[in-house]
């Protein structure tokens, strides 16, 4: 039996854990001065003006929405291709969601379709009120042209950028809102960095940021300010909103900020990853996923295509692989195939190149500590199996 190589694991070291025990001794385990370093320090990292903990990237995606107004007879419009968390926080809210098509060779959202559909929407007035981009793989999306279109037809920019700390577009960092209003990042272990489960909003608005700190801890307002609270009694708070327990803790921030310092290099580790696989599948019949030049992908994943004609063997190869013990996955099933979202009237059919990605793809390992012999052994495979 071959030993078993994952599509993606995390890193731990001494220092993760000590990071983590040093909390467990202290006063205080939940919410607090641990929280506060981790936001500050992303918001060193990435420039942005504000950062906003969460306990995870789906509760962010959620408080995100609520931030910019998003509420029952909005659309949200988002990819088919990506997790589901990405579409399911528009419904959340009794919003309504649809999808846009995207590039079958980058899997990310087709800037051309996104303009038709625009266009068609204003026509009917049905433009959507947020449009939730999915930097797929690690690799952004066309911010510069999304933002344009977002003045164009006055809607609100949410990045998922779940897969994408650490990347870079046109050399600055993913999460600095340039062309958005917020950026959501994920610390699930599988992700780039882990702090166990935790997201992290980031925005360049202070009034969202505040609105996202209250909602992410019941809606509740507590003045910071001394005359304020002299005049109201020490005891004193507000609820001003409905909001939900989303917070982090300080052992995940503290694991969160440890983890950080490694990020540069765990996106350099990744790049070696993907060099590899470059050099060494070159004559293979697949190909790799494009990379838009722009971007410099932080890599979360590494994605095969299979050519048009070898889809029909697609189930084939992903059941040898796994059989050799190579953990590919497929990201995504598209959201609008699964039964729930079926039930909401989408079918087959509806986005082609979605399909067409989710029949072709699969996803190989990656991650900083894939060893090199692991490496070699996957790509002998890769190449013996998919013929
Ligand atoms: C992982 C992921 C999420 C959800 O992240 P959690 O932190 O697990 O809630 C959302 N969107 C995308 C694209 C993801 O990959």
């Amino acid at each position: 039996m071959n030993k078993y190589i994952p599509y993606g694991r995390h890193e731990i070291n001494n220092e993760d854990i000590d990071a983590v025990v040093n909390v467990l001794k202290s006063d205080f385990l939940t919410q607090g001065k641990e929280v506060e370093k981790f936001e500050m320090a992303v918001k060193k990292k990435l420039s942005v003006k504000e950062a906003v903990a969460t306990n995870s990237a789906t509760s962010a995606l959620h408080i995100a929405c609520l931030a910019l107004d998003l509420k029952v007879g909005d659309f949200l419009w988002t990819s088919p291709v990506t997790f589901v968390a990405s579409a399911n926080c528009a419904l959340y809210c009794g919003a309504g969601i649809d999808f846009v098509d995207i590039e079958l060779r980058t899997g990310l959202i087709n800037c051309d379709k996104l303009e038709e559909k625009l266009k068609a929407a204003e026509g009917s007035n049905n433009l959507p009120k947020i449009l939730m981009v999915v930097h797929l793989a690690g690799a952004s999306c066309d911010m510069k042209r999304i933002h344009e279109l977002s003045k164009k037809y006055g809607f609100g920019v949410i990045e998922d950028a779940s897969h994408a700390l650490g990347g870079k577009y046109k050399n600055k960092y993913i999460g600095n809102c340039e062309y958005s209003n917020i950026c959501i990042f994920s610390f699930h272990p599988v992700k780039i960095i882990t702090s166990g489960e935790g997201g992290m909003a980031t925005t360049q608005d202070r009034r969202i940021a505040e609105k996202m700190r209250m909602l992410r801890s019941h809606g509740i307002y507590k003045s910071r300010n001394a005359k304020e609270i002299q005049e109201k009694g020490l005891w004193h708070y507000e609820q001003i909103m409905l909001g939900y327990n989303y917070r982090m803790n300080d052992i995940e921030a503290a694991l969160g900020q440890s983890q950080l310092k490694r990020l540069d290099q765990y996106v350099e580790k990744r790049q070696k990853v993907r060099s590899f696989y470059e050099e060494n599948l070159k004559g293979c019949k697949y190909k790799l996923t494009k990379i838009p030049k722009e971007c410099k992908s932080a890599l979360h994943l590494v994605v095969i295509q299979l050519p048009e004609e070898m889809q029909h063997a697609y189930k084939q190869i992903f059941a040898r692989l796994r059989l050799k013990g190579i953990g590919v996955q497929l990201h995504y099933i598209p959201v609008h195939l699964h039964p729930y979202y079926k039930d909401l009237g989408f079918k087959s059919g509806d986005y082609p190149e979605a399909e067409s990605y989710a029949q072709r793809s699969i996803s190989i390992p990656i991650y900083p500590t894939l060893k090199a012999s692991d490496l070699e052994v996957t790509v002998k495979i890769l190449c013996s199996e998919i013929y």
